[in-house]
């Protein structure tokens, strides 16, 4: 007998993202479970700009109130774990934790666990200059004795443009890829073993092979451990 948990997402941050989130969750129950089933899920999706201005304003007491909103019309829509579909929005996990009784996957602990299960003890990250650059991110990843290295100004400011300017807005070039691939050859330079893809977009541009290293892809791994959590054998 197979008992499944509601999973709860905050997403929208960008809608991109999330419907790459809901794909690999209901792929994920058909292949686990077969025949019919589909991920049992409530999705509460925000408006983006609201986050953003947000976001550029450096009013994350405000967004962590919007995100901690949407974590209670999800509980109180039965959901049973919590996702934050954004890495960066992970700024305001204690937030929206705070907000409901429901657990909160946490996407770097997620992303450290796979880190150690490939033996990487030093990761890359590309990401958004909020993650980049504010400790939230690298202080939890070294909870889990993983260390993080983040790629030059330049290198961070190009991600950060190409992230906000295009990915998020549905725009994938092959520019931007071999952009991209170029920031992660300079990484590699530092020593990385692997890199995190810590921007749940980012995935839809790149994939494994573009370069010869462990790529964590944040959305696949979050939705991978997400229903490690909500498929249990009763
Ligand atoms: N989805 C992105 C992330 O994973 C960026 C959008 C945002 O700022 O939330 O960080």
């Amino acid at each position: 007998m197979t008992a499944t948990r509601r999973i709860g997402l905050i997403g929208g941050m960008s809608w991109e993202s999330t419907a790459l989130y809901y794909r690999l969750l209901n792929e994920g129950v058909r292949d686990r479970l077969g025949g019919h089933h589909s991920a049992d899920l409530v999705l509460r999706s925000v408006d983006f700009a609201e986050i953003v201005a947000q976001q550029q304003a450096g009013d994350w007491a405000g967004a962590g109130a919007v995100l901690g909103d949407a974590a209670r019309g999800l509980e109180a829509a039965g959901a049973e774990i919590l996702l934050i579909c954004t890495n960066t929005m992970h700024k305001v996990a204690r937030d929206v934790a705070d907000a409901s009784a429901v657990p909160l996957l946490h996407v770097v602990d997620v992303v450290a666990t796979a880190a150690q299960e490939r033996g990487v003890s030093t990761v890359g990250l590309l990401a958004t200059s909020y993650t980049m650059e504010d400790l939230f991110y690298a202080e939890r990843l070294a909870m889990h004795k993983i260390n993080t290295v983040v790629p030059d100004q330049g290198d961070r400011d190009l991600v950060h443009k190409i992230i906000f300017d295009e990915l998020v807005q549905g725009v994938f070039t092959d520019e931007s890829r071999q952009a991209m691939i170029s920031v992660m050859a300079r990484l590699c330079e530092k020593g990385v073993g692997g890199v995190v893809l810590g921007c749940t977009e980012i995935e839809l541009l790149l994939s494994d092979g573009d370069v010869d290293l462990p790529l964590f892809p944040t959305t696949a791994l979050h939705c991978a451990a997400a229903l490690d959590l909500a498929l249990s054998q009763a």
